[in-house]
């Protein structure tokens, strides 16, 4: 595949990542951190029906912790196709928040980079057609690309 040019990117902290943002309409908030530059991080963009409603651009590294915090009230929940992944999206501005699953028994899961604001400042985006994929695909997929993910559902 061919090379973007990468733009310039400040490598302050290389490999310290430390990211925070909130859904558009300011209810849930999200912390991103590990050891991974933010140009490590290619978002995801996937052309599932569910997605194609909720455009996202999912980030995941297995060296990233994600830690979403969201009041009960404010979080939807919906399973993807295969119903093997949990969709969150905030319940007030219908923005994804995060898509995770069981993964070899801990929760693991991918985090809308949208939440960060600017995604020039991370890889270039990457089409993904996880639909094409077997459920035992995707699993073993999101066992090598996914990171920790902590939802933090408060009542
Ligand atoms: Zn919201
Ligand atoms: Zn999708």
């Amino acid at each position: 595949m061919a090379q973007q040019p990468t733009a310039s990117k400040l490598p302050s902290s290389p490999a310290q990542l430390n990211l925070t943002g909130t859904c558009q309409c300011g209810s849930c908030a999200v912390t991103a951190e590990g050891s991974v530059a933010l140009g490590a991080l290619e978002p995801r963009i996937c052309d599932c029906a569910y997605c194609q409603q909720h455009p996202s651009a999912l980030i995941s590294h297995p060296q990233m912790s994600v830690v979403l915090v969201v009041e009960a009230a404010l979080v939807a929940e919906s399973k993807n196709g295969s119903g093997q992944a949990t969709f969150y999206e905030c319940s007030r501005c219908g923005q994804l928040l995060a898509v995770g699953a069981q993964v070899g028994g801990t929760a693991r899961g991918a985090v809308n980079a949208h939440l960060f604001g600017d995604l020039s400042r991370f890889a270039a985006p990457v089409p993904i057609q996880p639909r094409l994929l077997s459920a035992d695909q995707k699993a073993a997929r999101w066992s090598t690309i996914w990171g920790a993910l902590d939802v933090q559902v408060q009542q």
